[in-house]
């Protein structure tokens, strides 16, 4: 693993060398790693990003790792995001937007799973994790069809350039009408899984909408989660599966790094507002991570900064003193879903989301006149 790969735009993973270089045993939780190999990582482009997958393995399980990497890995990443994406053929999100509002459609597992999580996300946070907002990430500019190199305008609501000119205020009102997640409703039968639209239509200049959903903030953590239980399944349990350097699963570490104890890792996030500087460090192992903010994808009108996150309440992009959450715990997928709603939510219901998040420890950069503070709901155990 070079250092250039380990730069990531949102957290990195510091790998340092072995301490020792004498013969003694190196043992983590058990396992005798001395002979372990170093770090084997392949990468993949899915979700419109990097996915990286790395281990550190005995040497005669190189080729199982590989046969991995090209066979069940990459078909899991495949199936995840072309069900999730919003434009895929096989994309079950693409038929739950484009059908009739109040239709059923059967859905895959995975999807099921992910609306689950999504559900529970959306319970957890008050509403602040919200999929149903799909409409206002278009209408603000931040949907994947903006990022298409030949992208022009084709919906009524579009701008010649989103960038400068605002949405007419119908068009938030309209689709922040259509957001009610609650509406959208999943159900398990004995003979697959299902989704019933929202009932709910909005009417702006004649065109009829109805309730869409997207999954980009669930999708990522979601797939980090399947990545590491393929691993782990096989036997692997020496690395970490990094999307996009937002989401991460991070098993154990086979190397000593400075600072923490054997078998973890060093998790170092990129600072809101200093350009390749960290703002803290976090030593873990066995668990999942992702980080949010407002300085990844935005524009800028007047004095206001517009991000590709959402506010529930507003149908507009989210305005709050929270710069960046980041959230470690068991599962990866709703540490993303959770990392996005802490930003809506602010650094005071943030905090005083500890009760709900149960076993989930986050971080938020908080502005304040003079740069950014740090809160923290980890007691000291991360950071
Ligand atoms: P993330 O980068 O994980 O914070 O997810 C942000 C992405 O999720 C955005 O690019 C949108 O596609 C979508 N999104 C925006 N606002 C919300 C929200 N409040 N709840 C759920 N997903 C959202
Ligand atoms: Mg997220």
């Amino acid at each position: 693993m070079t250092k250039k790969m380990l730069k990531t735009v949102v957290a990195a993973l510091a790998v340092a060398l072995p301490v020792s270089l004498c013969a003694c045993s190196v043992v983590v939780d058990g396992t005798d790693v001395t002979d372990y190999t170093g770090m084997q990582y392949t990468t993949y482009d899915f979700f419109n990003t990097n996915t990286t997958v790395s281990c550190y393995l005995p040497a005669e399980d190189t080729d199982k790792l590989k046969s991995l990497w090209d066979g069940e890995i990459r078909d899991a990443l495949d199936k995840i995001s072309s069900l999730l994406s919003q434009d895929g053929e096989k994309s079950d999100v693409k038929a739950f937007n484009r059908a009739q509002a109040g239709a059923t459609l059967k859905i895959d597992a995975v999807t099921y799973e992910v609306l689950s999580l999504a559900k529970q996300a959306y319970a957890d946070t008050d509403g602040a994790f919200n999929p149903a907002l799909a409409l206002s990430v278009d209408l603000w500019g931040f949907s994947t069809r903006f990022n298409e190199a030949d992208y022009s305008p084709s919906q009524p609501y579009d701008r010649e350039d989103y960038k400068t000119q605002l949405p007419d205020e119908e068009y938030v009102e309209a689709f922040l009408s259509l957001s009610d997640f609650s509406e959208t409703e999943i159900y398990a039968e004995d003979d697959g899984y299902y989704i019933t639209k929202s009932a709910s239509v909005a009417e702006v200049g004649g065109v009829v909408y109805t309730q869409q959903l997207d999954l980009s903030g669930i999708g990522k953590g979601y797939a980090a989660d399947v990545v590491a239980e393929i691993l782990r399944k096989n036997g692997f349990v020496f690395g970490y599966v990094d999307i996009g350097a937002s989401s991460m699963s991070l098993m154990k570490n086979a190397r000593k790094e400075a600072g923490t104890e054997l078998g973890k890792w060093t998790v170092s996030v990129l600072s809101p507002t200093e350009s390749g500087k960290y703002y803290f460090k976090a030593y873990v192992k066995d668990a999942s991570l992702a980080t949010s903010g407002n300085y990844q994808q935005y524009y800028e009108i007047g004095d206001r900064r517009y991000s590709h996150i959402i506010d529930p309440h507003t149908g507009e992009p989210y305005i709050s003193d929270v710069l960046t959450a980041s959230v470690f715990g068991e599962n990866a997928a709703l540490c993303d879903a959770y990392s996005t709603a802490l930003c809506v939510l602010g650094s005071e219901k943030a905090i005083a989301l500890d009760s709900e998040l149960q076993g989930y420890t986050y971080t938020v950069a908080v502005e304040t006149d003079q740069g950014f503070k740090v809160l923290s709901n980890a007691d000291g155990k991360l950071v």
